[in-house]
């Protein structure tokens, strides 16, 4: 899915790795002739790339990007308890991730376009909650569960 470009760094041999919005980053080379990108190599081409979108294929996996830490958490919630807010269809906020565990029980997790999935949920087997994407729970009978909230260190 795509994802704006919020900066630029170099990795340890000097390559310059995009910093996407969603906390992923991603290799941009300039190695002609097999990936021209010239752009990458001078500071006014970098900065005009900045808010331009890249395809992430990272979120596309569910993968939590590396480096991020859980800062929050919900309480436990069970299958009467829980906000309407989670069952109907809602979304975190620009970088914020959400790991769904689940204590006891199943939970009916589904994710909605572009990222279009449905997965059950079960002890050992969380849910990662990709940012901005719109998705929502259903309890599957009796079920405990908490949601997690993962961001960039800096943030
Ligand atoms: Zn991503």
């Amino acid at each position: 899915m795509q994802r704006a470009i919020d900066g630029f760094h170099q990795d340890e041999v000097g390559d310059w790795v995009a910093e996407l919005r969603c906390g992923h980053g991603q290799h941009v080379r300039h190695r002609p002739p097999f990936w021209v990108c010239d752009w990458v190599t001078s500071p006014e081409g970098r900065a005009s790339r900045i808010g331009h979108p890249l395809d992430c294929v990272l979120c596309e996996r569910f993968e939590l990007p590396a480096g991020f830490t859980a800062y929050k958490r919900t309480p436990t919630f069970e299958a009467t308890s829980i906000p309407a807010g989670l069952t109907t269809t809602h979304s975190t906020k620009p970088g914020v991730w959400g790991v769904i565990n689940v204590i006891e029980g199943r939970l009916r997790y589904v994710v909605e376009s572009p990222l279009a999935r449905e997965l059950t949920l079960a002890p050992g087997e969380p849910g990662i909650v990709v940012p901005e994407v719109v998705h929502r729970v259903a309890p599957l009978g009796e079920v405990q569960f908490y949601v997690e909230f993962h961001r960039a260190p800096s943030a």
